[in-house]
């Protein structure tokens, strides 16, 4: 006998926890099946623990610093295992939250490890090696998320081959760190530990890093790596390692075609997820899974198979927390019978880095792509009073704006707060606001937000604190 729902969601992350909260919200008796900790990786390995540590390595960095504003500070070390305490506590508390709201708001939690048997019916492994059958007379939502990617001969030991999952959790500071991967995730926590003191190398495969990304933002990253003593080498492979007896991971790789090794303490491969789309019983359904193994969807985040969804990072890119929260709360507004659906102009992106990088809407080369006839404005964080008061003047703000109809269609920022000032280019590019009306708006002063409205006013040749050209 299998218990009867009318909803089951598989994956308890912030796709799947905010799709079962919303469904029970809308009167859908929904239950959550999660086969390792509520929050997915976002909260227990992913987002949240790694902007604790990169708000950690702001605090150093700045304590180290500040003694030239008359703040003088006489010792600055880095307790790791307190930091691990710390950040510990947090997702602690943030987990036993998201249990607490599905249980609020009337959705059941199972915990194990789900498979589709057949297209209403999900086998539960609970923790304990039990097994129930639940059933749903309505839907059943893919929510399983990503994993992380290996690199062959690069195998995870969780001492010297690290993956992100393991370096978020790291209880002493590498004094050489090797990033395998100049992607989001290795620049933000290779950049941690670069503050904590680690002497640390980048290589990446292809010739840019951050791919996708606006260029000039990405060279600010780049510089200030380089600035703190990091080395970057693109173009490179990484081909193989060997440990010495001293501890000492001997990286070989072929850059720009030659071969060369990387002396490190500890590597962090971060090449990218891979979604978990296999072993759960999708194939044996018929549910279609693409050659990345992502599962494709409609815009009512619907499969190819009538009542299976997929929402997250399981269902493809981009793969965000923000995203996937969205989609979690479309699917379930589409289930309840509800209008909805992933009609959003932008997905908005930031990479934690310092300085950070945050976006909304098209690049210039996306804008160019789709044809559109446009002006870019940027404005410095340099010639802003309250960037140089906080001493983070790195970075700038771009606009590009629709020459035709005067709309934004992109905003790009490097440097102090880039992750907090994105939401309003995000409602800017997605209530489709016109430059004048960025400009126009009163910016409040002395605030970092007043380098969207001058980038905006320098697109259209009249940004008052920097000199037009
Ligand atoms: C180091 C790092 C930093 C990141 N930083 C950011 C950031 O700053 N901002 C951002 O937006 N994104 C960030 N991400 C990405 C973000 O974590 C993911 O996009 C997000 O967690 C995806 O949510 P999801 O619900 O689709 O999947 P997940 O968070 O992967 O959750 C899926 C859940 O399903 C469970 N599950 C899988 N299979 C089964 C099964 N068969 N039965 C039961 N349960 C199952 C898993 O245990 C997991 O808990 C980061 C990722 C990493 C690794």
């Amino acid at each position: 006998m299998s218990e009867q729902f009318e909803a089951i969601v598989l994956g308890g992350g912030p796709g799947g926890y905010v799709c079962a909260i919303r469904l029970a919200q809308l009167g859908v008796k929904t239950v959550c099946i999660e086969e390792e900790e509520y929050g997915g990786v976002c909260l227990n390995w992913g987002c949240i623990p790694s902007k604790a540590l990169i708000a950690n390595a702001h605090f150093f960095d700045k304590a180290k610093t500040i003694g030239a504003h008359g703040i003088e500070v006489s010792q600055v070390t880095v307790n790791a295992p307190k930091m691990q305490e710390w950040k510990d506590g947090i997702v602690k508390k943030l987990t036993g939250g998201v249990r607490g709201l599905l249980k609020a708001n009337g959705a059941q939690i199972i915990e194990g490890r789900g498979r589709l048997v057949d297209k209403n019916t999900v086998e539960v492994t609970e923790k304990s090696g039990g097994k129930r059958r639940v059933s749903a007379s309505k839907a059943i939502v893919i929510a399983t998320g990503s994993s992380t990617i290996q690199v062959p001969g690069f195998e995870f030991d969780g001492k010297s081959i690290l993956g992100a999952r393991e370096a978020v959790s790291l209880r002493a500071i590498p004094k050489r760190l090797c990033v395998i991967g100049g992607g989001v995730i290795g620049l933000e926590l290779g950049m941690v530990y670069q503050s904590f003191g680690a002497e640390l190398t980048v290589v990446e495969l292809t010739s840019g890093l951050l791919p996708g990304v606006d260029p000039e933002c990405v060279k600010v990253v780049e510089r200030s790596i380089t600035k703190h003593g990091g080395k970057i080498f693109k173009n490179t492979k990484a081909e193989r390692q060997e440990k010495r007896p001293d501890g000492t991971v001997v990286v070989h790789v072929t850059s720009e075609g030659k071969p060369m090794t990387i002396e490190a303490d500890q590597v962090l491969v971060a090449v990218g997820m891979k979604p978990r789309s296999k072993g759960i019983g999708l194939e044996e359904l018929g549910v279609t899974i693409d050659a990345r193994g992502f599962v494709p969807t409609n815009e009512l985040c619907e499969t190819n198979v009538p009542g299976i969804y997929a929402i997250g990072d399981v269902s493809g890119q981009p793969m965000l927390a923000h995203k996937a929260s969205k989609e979690g709360e479309v699917a379930a507004e589409v289930i309840a019978g509800h209008a909805a659906g992933k009609d959003w102009l932008t997905v908005p992106g930031i990479i934690f880095t310092h300085p950070e990088i945050a976006m909304a809407g098209l690049t210039e080369e996306q804008a160019t792509a789709q044809g559109y006839s446009f002006k870019v404005g940027k404005f410095p964080f340099s010639a802003l009073g309250r960037a140089m008061s906080i001493a983070e003047t790195d970075g700038f703000v771009k606009v590009l704006f629709d020459e035709k109809t005067r709309r934004i269609l992109g905003i790009h920022i490097v440097g102090p707060s880039a992750s907090d000032l994105i939401s309003e280019a995000v409602l800017a590019v997605e209530t489709m606001v016109s430059v004048e009306d960025m400009s126009l708006a009163i910016h409040p002063h002395p605030t970092l937000g007043e380098a969207l409205m001058e980038a905006a006013a320098a697109a259209q040749g009249h940004a008052i604190h920097v000199v037009n050209r």
